[in-house]
């Protein structure tokens, strides 16, 4: 009810807005017209004219109705002359003069909202509007697509108006040098992905020696396009710059045989409970198996033996009964009990692993505590009312307290990694061995991923589970979260089909408004309710039965999958049947792109995962709308509402025929983890579920619907977890680049280097003072060994007080300096002062990220205490970032003079730039998951090495040898495949 009331309340807000900008619409129309008379050389001349007014003083907002007008305008002539634009190598005829909600959509986005406008409705052609006027600025403006072949795409096709009304286009692709970034970035729009405009932004802050390295120039508009894809489902993917560490701490090698052992005691005991369970359900005593099999679900969520009972509703529920009870606050003792009778428990939910004394006396007989946590707080409670110890003893006895702890620590972490190992992850699932490697599988669009891993250890756990090389942990060379990236623009704006039910999100983190901008022409999609079965194999079945029978009469269809393995598994089912099909996995872009538009043909059939084809538009082939236009059918229901309507959207687009439905079972993930059985198992047997059949009934679409908001709930919990955390970082970092970005940006370096030196006397000489007595010994130590000052105490005692010491300290630090520079060549001696800072900030900034690293990971430790691990994280967190400013400090002051050795470090260091601040070469550049710990790609040392592990991650576009795979279908080659002349390639596969 209060849903409904909101509703409406939103609906009429969201309508209203719409009526606000419709006389504009008006206005714009009416300029349009005007503009009919002009030659085409008059309305080019208008940019020339608009960027007068606008230095004049008129504002953007002012212009938009006539500029408005021009990009019209401009489309209306294009269509007339019947202009064919090459785009990406093949020509396309444009024939697009934008509708009145398209202009819409356009003054959405231009003042800084979210668009939601429906799959087809032409977002590529809306964003031109608010681009062409924003350019107009000569700020630039980004516009983000999701792939490298949409942006390169857009480019060329978008980019024929803003050519044609004088304005430059540029465009980034993965693996340009930096000349051509920053040739890309000059232009007045540049189109590229969001990890490309990412990564420059890292490089040019935190790795960048020289102005001329930079590449980008300021952040001020940017449009998103599926910006739910980037700032939703990407946003838990930080990207990271990181290279190898130089010590590693791993000892998964060491612990490994002992955990399998652990592990397979665990599960003998885990198979004994089921396998009573089993008995007490032949007893007919379902409540007492309900305990027994969650007390397996808590051991090894993945047995198989409870994998097979799950299958049962009235089984699943009594188990989630018996969770259900354990979770109430009375039972919270029995909870505990229950996991002190196996040897760990796993919370496949939160993929945590926890050892139980059992557990620990198993690893070690003689010394359980060996794998617990010591008492930091309480030890130096008692170090601290001993009074039998000296102060320094004391300070002794907590340093050892707490190195005791650190190892202690290290050591369970490295134990807890194992188990998740073991136990959560699964080979051919989460992961793959290829090449003695293990790669990861993306969750969400069932990619591979070769190159990226785990971080916290993770990807080394699994490593050594499978027996293959343990590669060396990276650390952290610079890192942003895409949130906080798109929060450096003065205006951000995105469009997508599927915002609405997010919008709370876009308004907290983004400070983004959703409006729904009303479809060209009504939407005539028609939606069947879900169709739930028990098992996976009932449900494939029933689906390839259903594909059948529509590809038999002719209607084509786009069947979306959660992962490539069950694309894999639907298309051998297919080929089976004869059914030709095509599968497409998101892996070319360009290619896929080519294959999906060809999805409304009469007869086609594409399993495509939820990347795949994306941004390209599916148009049906005369016939088609007779026979029902494009059927969608979804094969699992995605964690989020949203992914599942941004499939539904893919047919039924500008009016055309389509519809849509849902096939899942009981044994989908989505269903396993989050689904409340216990009522879907109660209306099932209410509407009388058979054998082999599906059910339907609204009902049960809103059971689903449940559980699908309770996983979106969860992770907007995780995300706004990340971001909480990185915003203590992104702090930090904001403080750091704007030093350093000073500092590379200036022409004369020196009195800034001497503002560091200054600000470093000034608190030694404050620290030295401030001591009872004052110690002025140490001070002239100081001095002299930082500095070649050559000071006696006499000469200090002579100044006067602490001002005048500071004073003599910095006068005569600066004669010492220009004794020193004074024979040397000035350029070179401006690059040195730069370095100086640089080097120090950089150095000790990413010391600084490995800490914080290690932080994060400890402060979760903590929170098994009372005390607030985002409180401890933040306080923690200012200390060490005040230490690390004092530590930079202190290393300008001392890098400053030591010229022999500075000079060495500076040519170490520009020998190391292309590596520093090259390309595609440079460092390892990846996106991480902090749910799972962050992936960041990683090499073992020098550039070659890394330009492998990146060379998997290029487009590579669809240049590929005759007798390589194909990548549409692995188990042919390129030339009998996609690459045959003549035939339908991959669209012919399995016919
Ligand atoms: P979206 O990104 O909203 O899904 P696209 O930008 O891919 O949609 O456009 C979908 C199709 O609609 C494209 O084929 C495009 O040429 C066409 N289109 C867009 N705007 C218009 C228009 N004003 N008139 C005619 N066709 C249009
Ligand atoms: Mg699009």
């Amino acid at each position: 009810m209060i849903g409904w009331v909101l509703k409406r309340i939103l609906g009429t807000q969201n309508q209203r807005e719409v009526r606000r900008l419709t006389p504009l619409v008006g206005e714009i129309n009416r300029h349009e017209e005007a503009l009919r008379a002009l030659s085409f050389d008059e309305l080019r001349g208008k940019t020339v004219a608009f960027r007068d007014r606008l230095a004049k003083g008129e504002s953007l907002d002012q212009l938009l109705p006539e500029a408005f007008a021009v990009v019209k305008n401009c489309c209306r002539r294009f269509t007339e002359e019947k202009r064919r634009i090459r785009v990406r190598g093949q020509e396309i005829l444009w024939e697009m003069i934008p509708f009145d909600v398209q202009l819409i959509g356009g003054m959405v986005l231009h003042s800084g909202r979210i668009a939601e406008m429906a799959t087809g409705e032409g977002k590529t052609l809306v964003a031109t509007l608010p681009t062409y006027l924003n350019a107009l600025s000569a700020k630039g403006v980004h516009i983000v697509t999701v792939n490298d072949y949409l942006a390169a795409r857009d480019a060329d096709w978008m980019g024929e108006v803003y050519r044609e009304l004088g304005l430059t286009v540029g465009c980034l692709q993965h693996g340009q040098t930096q000349a051509e970034r920053r040739a890309q970035y000059a232009c007045d729009i540049t189109y590229g992905t969001s990890s490309e405009f990412g990564f420059d932004y890292l490089r040019d802050n935190g790795m960048a020696t020289t102005p001329e390295d930079q590449v980008q120039r300021g952040h001020f508009y940017s449009i998103i396009d599926e910006v739910d894809s980037i700032l939703i489902d990407e946003a838990r993917t930080p990207l990271i710059i990181s290279g190898p560490v130089t010590v590693s701490t791993h000892q998964f090698d060491k612990y490994k045989s002992i955990i399998e052992g652990l592990v397979r005691k665990q599960n003998t005991l885990c198979t004994d409970w089921a396998n009573q369970a089993k008995e007490r359900i032949e007893k007919g005593d379902l409540q007492g198996a309900g305990r027994l099999l969650y007390k397996v679900k808590l051991g090894s969520p993945r047995n198989k033996l409870l994998l097979k009972f799950q299958e049962d509703p009235g089984t699943r529920r009594a188990v989630d009964d018996a969770e259900l009870e354990m979770y109430q606050d009375t039972r919270r003792t029995e909870l505990y009990k229950t996991k002190e009778e196996m040897y760990f428990s796993i919370d496949e939910r939160n993929s945590e692993a926890d050892l139980s004394q059992m557990g620990r006396t198993f690893l070690n007989p003689n010394d359980p505590n060996f794998f617990s946590v010591p008492d930091l707080i309480t030890t130096n409670h008692d170090i601290d009312s001993n009074a039998g110890l000296s102060p320094e003893e004391k300070l002794k006895a907590k340093a050892a307290a707490q190195a005791d702890y650190e190892e202690a620590s290290q050591r369970i972490h490295n134990i807890s990694q194992l188990l998740r190992a073991y136990c959560v992850f699964e080979k051919d699932v989460h992961y793959v061995i290829q090449e003695n490697k293990v790669v990861i599988v993306d969750e969400y669009t069932g990619r591979l991923m070769p190159g990226r891993r785990w971080s916290d250890g993770l990807h080394q756990a699994v490593e050594a589970r499978e027996g293959v090389q343990i590669d060396r942990e990276t650390q952290t060379l610079a890192t942003i979260t895409i949130q906080n990236y798109f929060r450096l623009y003065e205006k951000l704006a995105g469009m997508t089909g599927t915002a609405e039910t997010e919008a709370n999100e876009f308004k907290d983190i983004y400070r983004l408004g959703v409006v729904v901008i009303p479809t060209n022409r009504d939407c005539i999609r028609k939606d069947a309710d879900d169709l739930i079965f028990k098992t996976r194999r009932e449900k494939l079945n029933a689906l390839i039965e259903e594909i059948k029978k529509r590809n038999a009469a002719g209607q084509p269809m786009l069947v979306g999958t959660a992962s490539v393995e069950s694309s894999e598994i639907i298309s051998r089912m297919l080929r089976r049947e004869n059914i030709p099909h095509s599968v497409l996995n998101a892996k070319q872009h360009q290619l896929e792109a080519e294959i999906v538009a060809r999805a409304g043909e009469r007869g086609a059939v594409m399993i495509a995962t939820n990347m795949a084809g994306r941004g390209t538009d599916i148009k049906l082939s005369p016939g088609v709308a007779e026979l029902g236009g494009l059927h969608v059918v979804g094969t699992e229901r995605h964690e989020s509402r949203r992914i599942d309507r941004q499939l539904r959207g893919r047919c039924a687009r500008q009016g055309d025929p389509g519809s849509s439905q849902f096939f899942i079972s009981f044994e989908d993930d989505l269903m396993r983890n989050f689904g409340d059985s216990r009522k879907i198992a109660g209306l099932m047997t209410k509407l009388g579920m058979e054998e082999n059949e599906g059910l339907q009934h609204p009902w049960l679409n809103r059971s689903v619907e449940t559980a699908q908001k309770r996983v979106e709930g969860r992770n907007y919990q995780v995300r706004k977890h990340t971001l909480q955390y990185d915003d203590v970082m992104n702090q930090q970092r904001t403080v750091i680049y704007a030093w350093r970005s000073d500092m590379l940006n200036s022409t004369d370096p020196r009195p800034e280097v001497f503002e560091t030196v200054d600000e470093r006397i000034a608190s030694e000489v404050e620290a030295r003072a401030g001591t009872d007595p004052v110690d002025l010994d140490g001070l002239v130590h100081w001095a002299n060994s930082a500095m070649p000052v050559g000071l006696q105490k006499e000469d200090f005692q002579k100044a006067g007080g602490k001002e005048e010491w500071a004073k003599l300290l910095k006068a005569k630090v600066r004669e010492a300096y220009e004794v020193k520079v004074k024979f040397e060549n000035p350029e070179a001696v401006k690059a040195l002062e730069r370095f100086v800072v640089l080097g120090a900030i950089d150095r000790l900034w990413q010391e600084h990220l490995y800490a914080m690293d290690g932080l994060r990971t400890s402060i979760n430790l903590r929170a098994y205490g009372q005390k607030d691990p985002l409180i401890e994280y933040k306080n923690e967190a200012y200390g060490m970032f005040g230490e690390l400013m004092g530590r930079i400090k202190e290393e300008v002051v001392h890098n400053l003079f030591r010229s022999a050795s500075s000079l060495s470090a500076f040519e170490s260091f520009l020998s190391a730039l292309p590596q520093r601040a090259g390309r595609g070469d440079l460092p390892m550049e990846a996106a991480a998951q902090p749910t799972e710990g962050s992936m960041s790609m990683q090499a073992e040392g020098g550039s070659t090495v890394v330009e492998e592990a990146l060379a998997p991650m290029r487009r590579q576009g669809p240049k590929l040898g005759r007798n390589d795979p194909c990548p549409l279908d692995p188990t042919k080659k390129f030339k009998n495949c996609c690459g045959s002349t003549g035939s339908k390639g991959c669209l012919k596969v399995g016919g």
